[in-house]
Order: structure tokens, then C-alpha cells, then sequence
């Protein structure tokens, strides 16, 4: 019986588990948050790889990019990448509210008001000053992933600095990468109970009604999202990469089951980099630069819904926007986006910054809370798709790809 179950392959259980699981829920119904427990067993195991697997795999893999020059020509284009594709979102996100118009003729009276959240909205030099690392053990005990990432950068361009003087602390950090890629396999094996217990706790608590009232908002960020996926994504992977794209998405499903049940792109983190490193052949330096560095500020899920929900806004409300101000949104959706972190509900809390600036009702965002969830869950596996996608293309850019892996991963 447990042969058996190893038998099948992982996404397969996992891809299982998601519908089974809506299915509980759909039938049970607000009961189904009973099992949400197993859910969260599950999201506080991964959690526990985030720091560990970033610390040992960022350091052993910029130790083992070899130089600086080639650092750099790995990390520019990882940039441009995150931000044309965002800017691309954005604008998607912004045309289908004009042209759909889903705030035209709502009734806001039919919608329960949820919880207007607290806008976090942080200034410049706050927020340049929280990515500096100023205590390491601090930023890894709050599982603060920008700041860590900017210690683990810095303590590998260390090592390669010393050189022979460095070997042995290297050795160290190779060694702690493939133990903690161990330990990835093992929690791994939780993802479809995991999967099934969340899938049926957000099915059975959320209610048909709630989303009904808001559908097309919610079925314009569906379509944007899978138009970045399917479209956007498949293109780079395509014509920047010159890569199957079926075999891609195949490689990637058990993060992008993973981000959709969990709604948190770091806590997916692990899921991602095992599957690029793994499924797509990325090498370890690659895959845990960009991946690391993409959960947290690569975000067009996000980014596009950012445009969207403004749209939506100032459509319920009657606030007429300029051309101008959609200049303004394309830019604010972006650094939102990149502010955001990569935990369920970010978005929601990044749209006061927009809003705020072309002055729509913060309102909106208790009018939007409700049905946030299900929403959250497709942008934040348009997110972690991205990061996939942009690692792969600058993989492959940087020869840094085993394409005979990528091709032949018919065991994933
Ligand atoms: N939950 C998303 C993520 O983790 C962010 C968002 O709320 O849009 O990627």
C-alpha cells in the first residue's frame, strides 16, 4: 500500500489532493475548517526550510558561480526581467479593467464590508534601510528573507574573495546545501495532505455567495493570471530560453500547487527551488539566486491585480482617471508589487498604496477583503511561476542549464 503511494509520482498525488480537497470542502462546507490544522502543520514545516535552505544554498551557489563578473551578469538580467515583466502585468491588469469594466453596476449594498487592513505603506529610506542586515541573527530568527539574502550574497562574494583561505568555509555551506535539499524531500512528502487540507478549508469557509457578488472581479483576475502564465510565461520560456514549454509547466506543477493552496510565495520557497533545480536542471547558483530573490520582489500576479483592483475602485465609487494617473498606477503597481511581501493577503495591503495615490476610496480594499483569498491563491502562483520562468531564462542565458534534465523529466 505505502509502495504503492511512492509509486505515483509527487504532482500527481499533489494535483489529487487539490481537487479532492475543493471537492471536501464544496460538499462539507464551512465544517471542512475543522482539518485546516493539517494545513497548517504543513505551511509551519516549510516555514522551517525558508532560512536554513536559503542561507546554505545562496551561499554555496554565489561561492560557486567562481567570479563577480560572472555574478553580475546573472543578477542584471534577472532585474530587467522582473521589471518588464511586471510593468507588462501592470498594464494587462489596467486594460482589462477598462475594457471589462467589472466595478460598472455592482451592488455594494449585496457585499459584506470586511476589515479595511492597516496600509503599511513605508517610506524609501525605510524601506532601503530594512534590507540591510544589521543583525544576521535577527533577520534569520524573524525569517526576514530580503535582509538574508543580502548577508548570504555578501558572505559568498567572501568566500570567493579569499580564494584558497575560503575553500574550507565553502565546503561547509555545499555540504549544508545538499543536507537541506535532503530535508526538503522528506517535508515534500506532506504536500498533498497539506494541499487537500487547505484546498478544503478555503472551498468550504469562503461561501459561493461572496464571490458571486464580486465574480467578474474575481474572474478578471483569474483570466489576467493565467494570460501572464499561459501567454507571458510560455513566451519566455520559448523564445528567450529556447525551451519545451510543455515540459516547463510539467516541471514546475507541485510548486504551483503548492503557491496556490498556500497563497504565500516564501513559503512555496523550498517547493520552487527544488522543482527548478531538480525538474528544470537549473544549477544551484541560478535557481537560488533568482528564485530566492524572486519570491520576494518578483511579483506580476500581484502587480497586475494592482492595476486591476484600481480600476475596480474607481469604477464603484465614480472616480473618473487620467491618462496620466494610469502612467502613475503602472508605476505604483510595480513597486508595490515588489514591496509586497510573500505572504497571503500582501496585495491587499500594497492596493492603499495605489489607491491612495490617485485617490480612490480606501474603501474598496473592505470591499474586496472577502473574496481576497481566492484570489491571493491565483496571483500568488502567477508569482511563483515568474520566478521559475525568469530563472530559467537566465539559466539558460548564462548556460547555466542541464537541458537533458529539463527534456527528459518524465519522473518529476
Ligand atoms: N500572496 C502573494 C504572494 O505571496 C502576494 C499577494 O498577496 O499578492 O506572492
Amino acid at each position: 500500500m505505502l509502495r504503492k503511494w511512492f509509486a505515483i509520482p509527487l504532482w500527481q498525488r499533489v494535483i489529487a489532493a487539490l481537487l479532492l480537497g475543493g471537492l471536501l470542502g464544496w460538499l462539507w462546507g464551512p465544517e471542512a475548517e475543522s482539518i485546516k490544522i493539517i494545513g497548517d502543520i504543513f505551511i509551519a514545516f516549510i516555514k522551517m526550510l525558508v532560512v536554513p535552505l536559503i542561507f546554505f544554498s545562496l551561499v554555496s551557489g554565489v561561492a560557486a558561480i567562481g567570479d563577480l563578473r560572472k555574478l553580475g551578469s546573472v543578477g542584471w538580467r534577472a532585474l530587467l526581467l522582473f521589471i518588464v515583466s511586471g510593468q507588462i502585468a501592470v498594464w494587462l491588469g489596467l486594460f482589462l479593467g477598462t475594457v471589462i469594466e467589472p466595478g460598472l453596476g455592482v451592488d455594494t449594498s449585496a457585499i459584506e464590508m470586511g476589515e479595511t487592513p492597516s496600509p503599511d505603506v513605508k517610506t524609501f529610506q525605510e524601506m532601503i534601510l530594512e534590507i540591510v542586515p544589521a543583525s544576521p541573527v535577527q533577520v534569520m530568527a524573524d525569517v526576514n528573507v530580503l535582509p538574508l539574502i543580502v548577508f548570504s550574497l555578501l558572505l559568498g562574494i567572501g568566500i570567493l574573495m579569499a580564494k584558497e583561505e575560503g575553500a574550507p568555509v565553502q565546503r561547509i555551506f555545499d555540504s549544508g546545501s545538499v543536507v537541506m535539499q535532503k530535508v526538503t524531500m522528506v517535508v515534500m512528502e506532506l504536500t498533498p495532505f497539506g494541499v487537500f487540507a487547505l484546498m478544503a478549508w478555503v472551498v468550504g469557509t469562503l461561501g459561493l455567495d461572496a464571490v458571486a457578488a464580486l465574480a467578474k472581479l474575481v474572474g478578471l483576475n483569474y483570466l489576467g493570471c493565467l494570460l501572464i502564465i499561459f501567454v507571458m510565461y510560455s513566451a519566455m520560456i520559448k523564445f528567450l530560453a529556447r525551451l519545451p514549454v510543455r515540459d516547463f509547466f510539467r516541471g514546475i506543477v507541485d510548486a504551483m500547487a503548492v503557491s496556490y493552496s498556500t497563497a504565500s510565495s516564501n513559503a512555496t520557497l523550498p517547493v520552487t527551488l527544488r522543482c527548478a533545480e531538480r525538474n528544470l536542471g537549473i544549477s544551484n547558483s541560478v535557481a537560488s539566486f533568482v528564485i530566492a530573490l524572486g519570491a520576494t520582489i518578483n511579483m506580476n500576479g500581484t502587480a497586475m491585480y494592482l492595476g486591476l483592483a484600481t480600476l475596480f475602485g474607481a469604477q464603484i465609487f465614480g472616480v473618473d482617471l487620467s491618462w496620466g494617473q494610469y502612467f502613475l498606477i503602472s508605476i505604483l503597481g510595480t513597486l508595490g508589487a515588489i514591496g509586497a511581501a510573500g505572504i497571503p493577503g500582501a496585495g491587499l495591503i500594497m492596493m492603499a498604496l495605489v489607491f491612495g495615490a490617485v485617490g480612490v476610496p480606501l474603501e474598496t480594499i473592505a470591499f474586496v477583503a472577502g473574496v481576497d483569498r481566492i484570489m491571493d491563491m491565483m496571483r500568488t502562483t502567477t508569482n511563483v511561476s515568474g520566478d521559475a520562468a525568469v530563472a530559467t531564462v537566465v539559466a539558460s542565458m548564462t548556460n547555466e542549464i542541464d537541458r537533458g534534465e529539463m527534456i527528459s523529466a518524465d519522473d518529476v
